[in-house]
């Protein structure tokens, strides 16, 4: 009988993976995760994704297990992997769900091309998002860069076909003799083994990587939370969004069996509007894979080429601050700790922190994008590029530089009890909700009451905001110039 590697990558699922429905359709199926960091040059998985890789492919080979298959684990180099896999089990062909990562695009072409060369024969399968990325033009026939019209016609010009189920895999689906695998703790993905310590117990406690985490995760939105999405996502401190983006990063889901299901739940005007407004978010996650695929140098370089001559600020103190969540500014310090945490951040927050970064302090929203995505569990190329291209006014349909977000007044508005500050900023949580947005202006004795004293329990202000507006309203205009 004919046997097929499934080459799995970021696709760590049974549900809607064409390629494993395939490979299952067609005989033996086996299996195959290969580690090959190297490969990916700057964009290898971060320390988050490290330690959400090694549970996801736990909970892959397990449910794997259930259907009497297994993963099969080897080391790069991806080729020799590969290959190896198709000897030692006589397969003839192998398939996999393309990545649309530019990283990895001569990669996969390359690995296919030696396997051609060797007789074996490859195929391809979509997956990753709902559509290709070439079947949406404008009128002109070129890529969007603006949202809206994007999507509209997206919505008017193509359908979401039907999610594929859990393929039958079955003893009989494995090949005689399952090849030599290597042992998973030798990646040396785990948080000790990277650093000598433990510091994943946070992530523990918030997810449950892997498929059934994340169709549990999805379910419970739907559920619990949905009705509340319009209002509820722009609340740091609500539970109203679906945290998925980890599971769809890795593929633990298929965006097609979150669309269906999400419409599965609109039952009225109500859950119609909310379940829209939660799909326009898979929508930008659509537009972001649309502007990689069309702009693969964005992770990198300014949409917006005259950016490039932003005078950005080679401050690695204030990087530093940044990146510990130690500004002074309590909004900016909660969202920060708490991607440190739990390697998640509110949207809200993931914008007013970027903001922060790149207008207030000046520096480059390259090396935010870095620290995202080395502390994010669900860190995407397509959407991290998009969204703090989107903060620093260079990307497509960005937030227009002069916008700058007044990390107070943020604050009081969407965190007006300072519940969120609250959970993350724990030294400022007696403070009453009066000051809890701006401590420095509070009086001597509120402070004293709180046992908050600036500049030693907790920072004063690094930057004052209104200058540092004027500063990067004035570094801008050599952009404009
Ligand atoms: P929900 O609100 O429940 O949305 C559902 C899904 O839609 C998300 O899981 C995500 O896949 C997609 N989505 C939602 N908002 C956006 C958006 N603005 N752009 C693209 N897709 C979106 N998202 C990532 O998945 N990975 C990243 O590395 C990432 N980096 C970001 C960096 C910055 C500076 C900013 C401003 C945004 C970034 N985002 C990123 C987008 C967004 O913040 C997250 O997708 C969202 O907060 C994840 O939470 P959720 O799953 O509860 O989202």
């Amino acid at each position: 009988m004919s046997a097929t590697v499934v080459w799995y990558r970021n696709d760590l699922r049974l549900e809607d993976h064409a390629a494993l429905t395939h490979a299952t359709e067609r005989g033996d199926v086996v299996p195959l995760f290969v580690w090959a960091p190297d490969e990916e040059g700057d964009w290898a998985p971060g320390g988050a994704h490290r330690w959400w890789l090694h549970e996801s492919l736990l909970a892959l080979d397990t449910s794997l297990r259930d259907k009497g298959s297994r993963l099969v684990l080897r080391d790069g180099p991806s080729l020799e992997a590969v290959l190896d896999v198709c000897r030692a089990t006589g397969a003839d062909r192998v398939v996999w769900q393309t990545r649309l990562a530019p990283n990895l695009a001569s990669r996969d072409s390359e690995v296919r091309r030696a396997l051609e060369d060797e007789g074996i024969e490859v195929r391809q399968f979509a997956g990753r998002i709902l559509h290709d990325p070439e079947q949406v033009q404008t009128g002109s026939g070129g890529p969007y860069k603006v949202f809206t019209p994007f999507w509209k016609k997206m919505q008017a010009e193509t359908d979401v076909s039907e999610p594929l189920p859990v393929p039958r895999l079955g003893e009989t689906k494995g090949p005689d003799e399952w090849p030599g695998s290597a042992d998973l703790e030798d990646f040396g993905l785990t948080p000790e083994a990277q650093d000598g310590v433990d510091w994943a117990g946070a992530m523990r406690d918030e997810w449950t990587p892997g498929e059934a985490g994340a169709l549990e995760r999805l379910d419970t939105f739907l559920a619990e939370s949905v009705l509340e999405y319009p209002e509820g996502r722009n609340v740091p401190s609500a539970r109203d969004t679906s945290m998925l983006s980890p599971h769809l990063h890795w593929g633990e889901i298929s965006p097609r069996l979150v669309w269906h299901r999400s419409q599965d739940r609109v039952t009225n005007g109500a859950t119609r509007e909310a379940v829209d407004k939660f799909l326009s978010e898979i929508g930008w996650r659509e537009f972001s894979y649309h502007v990689l695929h069309h702009f693969p140098e964005t992770p990198s370089e300014p949409l917006k080429e005259k950016y490039a001559k932003m005078p950005w600020k080679d401050d690695e103190d204030a990087l530093e601050a940044w990146q510990r969540g130690q500004t002074g500014y309590p909004l900016v310090d909660a969202g920060m700790r708490q991607l440190y945490a739990i390697g998640w951040m509110h949207n809200r927050t993931r914008m007013v922190t970027a903001s922060f970064l790149t207008k207030d302090l000046l520096v480059r929203w390259q090396d935010g994008a870095e620290w995202f995505w080395d502390a994010l569990v669900g860190g995407d190329l397509a959407n991290n590029s998009m969204g703090w291209q989107w903060a620093a006014g260079s990307g497509a349909d960005a937030q227009p530089f002069f916008r700058i977000f007044n990390p107070v007044s943020q604050s009081k508005k969407h965190d007006p009890d300072g519940a969120y500050i609250r959970q993350w900023v724990p030294e400022l949580a007696d403070l009453p909700t009066k000051h809890i947005h701006a401590p420095w202006d509070a009086p001597a004795d509120v402070l004293e009451d709180a046992g908050v004293v600036l500049g030693e329990t907790y920072p004063a202000p690094m930057v004052d905001h209104g200058e540092a507006r004027d500063r990067a309203l004035e570094a801008v205009k050599q952009v404009n110039g």
